[in-house]
């Protein structure tokens, strides 16, 4: 068997050897493009355990004679072209959960940070600032948190938020009923009531054609006034702009942001240069980190290891458990 990691990983296949076993030959590539790959190589490939920096469009899909299987290293797979592969006969599968506990306490970890003014303070104190004034922090018992998608990291976040004291609510119009029964939050029946109900909205939704700035306008002119958002889901769920003058206008008190619709950030993202800037309005209510939520040695390592043991399923004709194709 041949494997080929085209893009993004470095050094040792380690975790990938473990798992196929020391016979199965490992082509790992480091490249940006397709075309940076000899096609002899992608011809004779079996898998392809695939990052996000190559294109896996018609053309280089059919160069893929001998291949079974494409595993993303990862959740998002909209650089495969899915339906070709399928009529290929090729399997595209992903690694949806490998980090579902790193973006919640994530998403977490951002509400303490914005609740308890933490950037602020430890700046404060290194230029030797010990001042206590403040007027970012606030309590959160009591609070209605929104969650807005509750899926894997959605319910994953809304259990931890449960035990900080606050009221929980979620808007998901997917999953069952009785969900809420079952963990003791209510259900809200659109993305308005949600709005209107929460102190803290906190986002969980993939990105797709309905989501896609449906944190946007409409959304912050009936959010109730002064709530904080949080988003580790995906960059272009909120139109920036839009929060820019929710922020401006104090409709939203403060935001903590994992992703952003164009990362890393240029200065068109006018809410980011400003708070970049270190603008005065902006500076202690805004937490932005690298889309970065998913990330521990343990996350990475689970990744790695369950999209090489998902090759291993599919190339010995089992069950794959997460195909997308
Ligand atoms: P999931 O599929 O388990 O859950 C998503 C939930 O969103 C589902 O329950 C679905 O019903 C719901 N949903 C879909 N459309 C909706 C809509 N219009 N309104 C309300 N709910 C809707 O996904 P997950 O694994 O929990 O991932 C959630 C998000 O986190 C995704 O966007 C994923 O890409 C992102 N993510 C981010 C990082 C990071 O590092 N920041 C890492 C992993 C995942």
């Amino acid at each position: 068997m041949f494997v080929i990691i085209p893009d993004v990983l470095k050094g040792a296949p380690d975790i990938e050897q473990k798992v196929f076993g020391d016979e199965v030959e490992i082509l790992v590539a480091d490249k940006t493009h397709a075309d940076q790959i000899s096609e002899k190589e992608w011809k004779r490939c079996d898998v392809v355990l695939a990052w996000d920096k190559l294109e896996y469009d018609e053309q280089l899909l059919e160069k893929m004679e001998n291949c079974k299987v494409i595993v993303r290293v990862g959740v998002g797979y909209e650089n495969i072209d899915g339906p070709k592969a399928n009529e290929l006969g090729i399997k595209v599968c992903n690694v949806p959960d490998y980090g579902t506990e790193e973006v919640a306490d994530h998403a977490i970890g951002m509400l303490l940070s914005l609740s308890r003014g933490m950037n602020d303070f430890i700046n404060r104190v290194r230029n030797k600032d010990w001042s206590r004034s403040h007027e970012m922090p606030f309590r959160l018992r009591g609070l209605t948190m929104g969650i807005i998608g509750a899926g894997r990291i959605g319910t994953a976040t809304l259990m931890r938020a449960s035990s900080f004291g606050m009221h929980i609510i979620f808007y998901d119009p997917y999953v069952n009923d009785g969900y809420e029964k079952a963990l003791g939050v209510d259900r809200m029946f659109s993305l308005e009531d949600l709005a209107k109900t929460s102190d803290i909205v906190s986002i969980h939704t993939p990105l797709s054609k309905e989501t896609n700035k449906m944190i946007g306008k409409r959304f912050f002119s009936v959010l109730k006034p002064g709530a904080t958002i949080i988003n580790t889901a995906r960059g272009p769920i909120i139109d920036l702009e839009a929060l820019y003058e929710a922020m401006k206008n104090n409709t939203v008190r403060a935001a903590g942001l994992d992703v952003l619709p164009i990362e890393p950030s240029d200065d068109s993202q006018t809410l980011i240069h400003a708070w970049e800037k270190s603008e005065l309005w902006i500076r202690d209510r805004l937490v932005v980190t690298p889309h970065i939520a998913f990330y521990s040695p343990e996350s990475y390592e689970e990744m790695r290891r369950k999209a090489a043991e998902e090759a291993v399923r599919v190339v010995k004709g089992e069950q794959a458990r997460n195909c997308v194709n």
